[in-house]
């Protein structure tokens, strides 16, 4: 809206409303978004990971999107980039999403910790009861129609279950009332190349919902 428009329009209020102007603010000044989030929480220091981190690993992609995977927590390359998977299994990670036509544009990728537990160790259940609640709110903001835990640790992080990733990945589970499926971590694909086809499997069916969720998303508008 040019500068003239807008003192027309505010004319055109002043003339209905008289001096009882009612303001509506742009979206963006109204809610509170992922990266007001970040900004809150990006200097974290709740557990010791916060003093031995290099960077703080918040999260990528579309704040909007319908699906979101989680990791269990930076690594070495991520810690070095503060951005999640990166390297390696994140290059592997980026040629799934192409395989199903998807990029990290379209979906939302972070871990349940934000910062590297040193020597790429599993989180501890401390930290996890600190850090958890930072991505309960990433969803809350993000409202996602399906969540994906990428590998074992992940899964049992979340679910706090011990179950074989065999077993989780045919499952639905509800996490937080999100559904949730579950499949193998990239790295676990560099490490073993027979775990490919079936993750294959499970992307195809994940590119599935998230298809489904748009559609449903654009007919409820
Ligand atoms: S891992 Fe989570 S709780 Fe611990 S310092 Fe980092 S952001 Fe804070």
């Amino acid at each position: 809206m040019s500068e003239s428009d807008y003192y027309s329009y505010l004319r055109q209020i002043h003339e209905l409303y008289g001096d009882e102007i009612f303001v509506t603010f742009p979206e963006t000044m109204q809610t509170y978004s992922l990266s007001d989030f970040e900004n809150e929480i990006n200097a974290c220091e709740k557990c010791s990971l916060g003093k031995t981190r290099t960077k703080f690993v918040f999260g990528v992609g579309n704040p909007q999107s319908p699906i979101v995977f989680v990791g269990e927590a930076p690594g070495k390359d991520e810690d070095l980039q503060g951005e999640p998977f990166v390297g390696r299994a994140g290059k592997l990670l980026d040629k799934i999403f192409a395989a199903i036509n998807l990029s990290r544009e379209d979906v939302y990728i972070c871990n349940v910790l934000k910062c590297r537990p040193p020597q790429n160790r599993d989180p501890l259940p401390s930290e996890i009861e600190l850090c958890e609640p930072y991505l309960l709110r990433q969803l809350e903001i993000i409202q996602p129609g399906l969540i994906v835990a990428l590998g074992r640790i992940a899964a049992h992080t979340l679910l706090k279950i011990k179950d074989r990733m065999m077993d989780m990945r045919k499952q639905t589970y509800i996490y937080h009332g999100i559904p949730m499926k579950v499949t193998y971590h990239p790295s676990a694909l560099l490490r073993n190349p027979s775990f490919k086809k079936p993750a294959w499997e499970d992307f195809k069916e994940i590119l599935a919902v998230y298809n489904q969720i748009l559609s449903e998303r654009s007919t409820n508008g």
